[in-house]
């Protein structure tokens, strides 16, 4: 992450106090821009729940992201931030996984039983297994601090984008974007063939269950295989090779002479 930075835009979430000295977003001019008129107002205006205790990172972000027309409500508790996700549901959380009152996990897994909300998760810790567990847990994406906050706009951007874009299916830490077609796995796009995805979109319509060959031929070509053809075969290795490549490992069963079944892998 450290070779990301740009060193004339500070990291947010540094320990020390650089963070602080910046003069707020509010304050400047930004060239070329027109600050929003007091009353103006603006449609569509997405609104992102802040959960953050600190209340300097928490200013900073409010700042950045206030000033690229987000509009953002802050909740410096856990607690806080459950009333506020009650009481005016955002289009995004970003949640801080170190509060004060509430385990970060809890609010996600909270704000994931009213609806798929996406959630992008602040973390201090770099260890993979909590982020893993995180991803599972029902987190988006995380960031790890301190980041850039070009790497958060980014970040929010492709959640509100998939949020839009119609049903996502998650199977593990694995996501299926059915119309806009995409695949991640912990947030690292996959690339596949339209047929790996066209095969990977049935498998993902239930879990667990074994489609026989068959059945995913008639989805694929949109009729049955030629007796002793192993097309079906050829594409499920190609996409368990490309889920591999992506570190998704067990998720593609094989049941022998019957078919196969997309699964969450066990742990
Ligand atoms: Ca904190």
């Amino acid at each position: 992450m450290a070779e990301k930075h740009n060193p004339t835009r500070p990291m947010v979430g540094v320990t020390g106090g650089q963070a602080e000295t910046r003069t707020p977003a509010h304050t400047r001019t930004p060239q070329g821009r027109p600050k929003n008129r007091p009353g103006e107002v603006i449609p569509n205006r997405k609104r992102i729940l802040l959960i953050e205790d600190d209340a300097e990172i928490a200013r900073l972000l409010e700042a950045e992201l206030g000033e690229v027309g987000y509009e953002v409500d802050w909740a410096p508790s856990g607690m806080q931030g459950l009333v506020k996700l009650r009481e005016s549901p955002p289009n995004l959380i970003i949640l801080d996984l170190g509060l004060p009152d509430i385990d970060g996990a809890e609010i996600a897994r909270r704000a994931k039983q009213n609806g798929d909300l996406p959630i992008i998760v602040l973390t201090a810790t770099d260890a993979v297994e909590r982020k893993v567990q995180l991803l599972l847990g029902g987190a988006d994406d995380y960031l790890t601090k301190p980041f850039h906050p070009a790497e958060l706009l980014a970040r929010i951007q492709v959640q509100l984008r998939k949020s839009e874009g119609g049903e996502v299916r998650r199977v593990g830490a694995l996501e299926i974007a059915v119309e806009a077609r995409r695949v991640t796995h912990e947030g690292k796009e996959i690339s596949l063939s339209p047929k790996e995805f066209a095969l990977l979109e049935l498998l993902s319509s239930r879990p667990g269950r074994v489609f026989s060959r068959d059945e995913i031929a008639r989805h694929i070509w949109g009729h049955p295989l030629e007796s002793n053809s192993n097309v079906v075969d050829v594409h499920v290795a190609n996409l368990r090779a490309k889920l591999r490549d992506a570190g998704a490992y067990g998720y593609l069963r094989t049941v022998r002479g019957v078919g196969y079944a997309l699964r969450q892998p066990k742990t």
